[in-house]
């Protein structure tokens, strides 16, 4: 009998990737498709309907587990908050629609969450006590583990490190919210800053690239502010590991030897000394393996599944 596997998505605001994942997070199948995220709730069913049937469904327990940017309540995987990155509104039930436009049960968390659980368990932080995971993509987002636990908050929200403020006079950020970190290090907010010091930045791979001087002097801010807000976390964590990934991370050296730098200057000497900022190891494929995972997870403490007809 071949091996059981469950179904795994991760919603981003312009991708769908999903996969089939086995209990130790293998995955299988790995495809990506437009999330139509952007086009509202209905649309975003579609998409990962239709990749479902893709997929060819589970192999085992009838459960998928869903990333999706935002504050999601991990008992119902309702979206609590307004997320900037896709067009649901407040109190959307994803897990719910989802469960219903599935046909099996569904667990939902945030993505950086899903990340988080991922790099714990099979990449770059195994064997961490206590880890951070920071996604730097269109946005910022942050997944803490603790003794092999996600730690999700009291309502979903841990880890929200784009949102930590930087100080009033900072950019507003797109959660309305001025001097937040991610108008700064956020990959749509580094084209924005880049552009308004006279830069044609189509993309955040031509900003962490270009030769320009002006283009150095958006980067040295990006890292300072990362780093300033990793540097905060980690005052409150103290983690023994620090995973750095997300699309703007594959800069690779180029950022992590500068983000070492700033953050080591901002942190005690414990936290400086025992921290180790690494990059992560799971590539794009992290966020599939993390909601497959935690549909696994679920598996063993039900209370947090949403089934097709609640
Ligand atoms: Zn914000």
């Amino acid at each position: 009998m071949s091996e059981p596997i469950v179904l795994a998505f991760d919603i981003g605001g312009t991708d769908l990737k999903a996969g089939r994942v086995t209990r130790r997070g293998d995955v299988r199948g790995f495809r990506r498709s437009p999330s139509r995220a952007r086009e509202g709730l209905d649309a975003l069913v579609d998409a990962v309907r239709e990749m479902a049937e893709a997929l060819g469904g589970p192999a085992g327990p009838a459960i998928a587990g869903v990333g999706c940017p935002g504050a999601i309540e991990p008992r119902t995987g309702t979206l609590l908050g307004l997320t900037p990155h896709l067009a649901l509104t407040a109190g959307t039930p994803l897990a719910g629609r989802l469960a219903g436009a599935l046909g099996m049960r569904v667990v939902a968390d945030n993505d950086a969450h899903c990340h988080a659980l991922a790099e714990s368990t099979l990449g770059a932080a195994k064997g961490a006590r206590v880890s951070m995971t920071v996604t730097v993509g269109t946005g910022v987002g942050c997944g803490i583990v603790i003794d092999d636990r996600l730690f999700r908050g009291a309502h979903g929200s841990a880890g929200e490190i784009g949102h930590l403020p930087l100080g009033s006079a900072g950019p507003v950020c797109r959660c309305g919210v001025p001097g937040c970190l991610e108008p700064w290090a956020g990959g749509s907010g580094l084209v924005a800053r880049a552009q308004e010091a006279g830069l044609d930045a189509a993309d955040a791979r031509a900003v962490m690239t270009s030769l320009d001087p002006r283009a150095h002097g958006v980067r040295q801010r990006f890292v300072e502010a990362l780093a300033q807000q990793i540097a905060a976390a980690a005052g409150v964590l103290d983690p023994e590991v620090i995973v750095i990934g997300g699309g703007v991370a594959q800069a690779g050296e180029a950022l992590l030897g500068p983000l070492r730098r700033a953050f080591d200057a901002q942190v005690t000497d414990v936290v400086r000394t025992h921290a180790r900022i690494v990059p992560a190891a799971l590539g794009e494929q992290a966020g599939v393996a993390g909601a497959g995972l935690m549909a696994w997870a679920a598996l063993a403490a039900p209370r947090s599944e949403v089934s097709p007809r609640s």
